[in-house]
């Protein structure tokens, strides 16, 4: 898990490597995280933690830096322009790399390369949004990083 690093990247490189679909994450989020600590954030956090045997740090900034902290999963945590879209930093991608900053409605640059945000649309399907969403960033991830899933990054 990487700093920063958004919640739909978290939850690509999880069904990666553990070979199940976003919507078998989702039911496996839901009861093993979701379910026990609604409401308690600072709980949930160290949960989380402890769940994926990662540093406290960093799980601080992917799940509690926006909103309810959970970065863009909560669908009405997205603003509107993004809707249908997924935008993301070219050279981050290439590291394996995307963050809940680069979803910012403001931001048209990434902050850390200073090169133009790049959008691609999230085709519209059946399955929830989230799902298509992370198997879009998981198709980017694929065609742009190879070795991502085993990266540090994502
Ligand atoms: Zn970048």
């Amino acid at each position: 898990m990487s700093a920063y690093g958004s919640f739909s990247g978290f939850t690509a490189k999880f069904c990666r490597l553990n070979q199940i679909p976003p919507k078998q994450f989702r039911e496996f989020w839901y009861a093993s995280v979701e379910a026990c600590y609604f409401g308690r954030k600072e709980g949930q956090i160290r949960h989380i933690a402890r769940l994926l045997d990662e540093p406290l740090a960093v799980v601080r900034t992917v799940f509690g830096s926006t909103g309810m902290g959970w970065g863009h999963f909560s669908l009405g945590q997205r603003d509107s322009v993004w809707y249908g879209k997924l935008a993301y930093c070219p050279l981050c991608l290439f590291e394996g790399y995307h963050s809940h900053f680069h979803e910012t409605r403001w931001l048209k640059q990434c902050p850390i390369h200073c090169v133009d945000l790049a959008t691609e649309a999230v085709p519209q399907g059946p399955c929830a949004r989230i799902d298509r969403e992370t198997d879009k960033l998981a198709w980017l991830l694929d065609a742009n990083a190879p070795g991502w899933i085993a990266a540090d990054g994502g």
